[in-house]
């Protein structure tokens, strides 16, 4: 029996989303058209706070939002972000001049307060807490923080939408939030540069957003960029087969479209799309839930073998890690899982001062694996997974054994 492919999904679009992008090039109100204002009607509505302000992509929301808080503040110039971040984030923070000052994350791979508040100095602009994979920061303690020591706060939710603490949305806390539809989010219009938003509910802040806002143009190149990720990854197991040089010759042909992405507002035929992901999101956000708790019944069978560092019932992950056992390397169970047809990613690199810091970010960061949960996932297919997961482990552990034994 061939071997069913478990991919990591990229984006879970039906037709709604394809309908959208149609109309929208039936129409030719790719660049600009009135979806943009929708959205971010939309957004509005379901964050319930803040001004949204939809741009092209999560960086541009952050790097709008720092530049504001920068000219509230210009005699400060570092910025508290976790060690365990995007590296999106730490290159937005050096490329404004700001100092990124990185800080302990916990078990959870969030952001420690007491780290937090050990960190705070007087030069501190402002404190990035992020919510990591979609698992929610302790954000409610530290925007408590931030208020008590007179610094901003920013809530970068790039990798969660419509998620609550004690019924306040992500992305609502502190000065301002930050939302992306990048690919591997939980909102989704097409590849990096496809869309994201700033939610700005600091009044001063406000006003020098919306003036640097009314310099934007809309993204541009969209219509190429919205094919070349329904190619390169949406149809990527078709595609794939297609010729080695012709998919090159597609590809240099993309590429272009991509170089330059820049401060811009999203684009119309993005936020038709990602009007489309909204109105899906609580049926993939159930679907998502159950799928997890079907993976954690699977791997706790195997005893203490895994951890589920953000695992909790009932919660929302945007994307599911598993750490494996320490010791083990995580490249060569990938590896072996590839060759199940089982499609993985590591985590983040840790991003701290001195390179070693000993903390959760390099126990655990450097042991995550994360598991394909796509819409269409069957229980047998997450039992399949789970399986092959142990199988790799079990593996690379005799390997890692024959090997001290021969050096020894
Ligand atoms: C993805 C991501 C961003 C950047 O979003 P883009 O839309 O890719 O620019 C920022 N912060 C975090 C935490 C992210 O995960």
């Amino acid at each position: 029996m061939p071997m069913k492919h478990q991919n990591l999904p990229y984006a879970d679009w039906s037709w709604p989303e394809f309908r959208a992008a149609a109309s929208a090039f039936v129409s030719a109100q790719i660049s600009r058209g009135p979806d943009v204002a929708e959205l971010e009607c939309k957004l509005g509505e379901l964050l319930n706070d803040g001004r949204v302000f939809a741009v092209n992509s999560g960086r541009t929301a952050l790097q709008l939002g720092l530049e504001g808080l920068m000219k509230l503040c210009p005699q400060k110039d570092e910025v508290i972000i976790p060690e365990f971040v995007c590296p999106a984030v730490v290159g937005v923070v050096k490329a404004l001049g700001l100092r990124p000052v990185p800080v302990e994350v916990g078990s959870d791979l969030n952001l420690r307060t007491d780290a937090v508040i050990e960190s705070i100095s007087p030069r501190t602009l402002v404190i990035v807490v992020v919510h990591m994979y979609g698992c929610p920061a302790d954000i409610e303690k530290l925007e408590n923080v931030a208020r008590a020591k007179g610094v901003f706060l920013a809530d970068d939710a790039a990798q969660v939408v419509g998620e609550s603490v004690n019924g306040r949305n992500l992305g609502t806390f502190g000065d301002f939030g930050v939302l992306s539809f990048a690919q591997s989010k939980c909102v989704v219009a097409g590849e990096s540069g496809s869309g994201g938003a700033l939610i700005c509910r600091n009044g001063e802040l406000l006003a020098v957003v919306e003036d640097r806002m009314a310099l934007l143009l809309p993204a541009e190149g969209r219509a190429v960029a919205f094919l070349a990720f329904v190619w390169n990854y949406l149809l990527a197991s078709y595609t794939a087969r297609v010729s080695y040089y012709w998919r090159r010759v597609i590809r240099l042909f993309f590429a272009a479209s991509d170089r330059c992405i820049g401060l811009r507002t999203i684009s119309n035929l993005d936020a038709k799309v990602a009007i489309c992901q909204l109105v899906s999101l609580p049926r993939r956000r159930e679907k998502r839930i159950q799928t997890l708790g079907k993976y954690a019944r699977e791997l706790l069978c195997a005893g203490d073998l895994f951890k589920m560092p953000q695992y909790a019932p009932n919660r929302y992950l945007a994307r599911f890690m598993v750490a494996i056992p320490l010791g083990i390397d995580p490249e060569e169970c990938r590896v072996l899982l590839r060759r199940k047809s089982i499609q993985t990613r590591l985590g983040y690199p840790t991003y701290s001062k001195g390179g070693c810091s000993g903390g959760y970010a390099e126990q655990l960061g450097r042991r995550l694996i994360e598991l394909p949960v796509y819409s269409n996932i069957a229980d047998r297919d997450v039992v399949e997974v789970c399986g092959a997961l142990r199988k790799a482990v079990c593996a690379s552990k005799r390997q890692a054994t024959i090997r001290r034994d021969f050096i020894e």
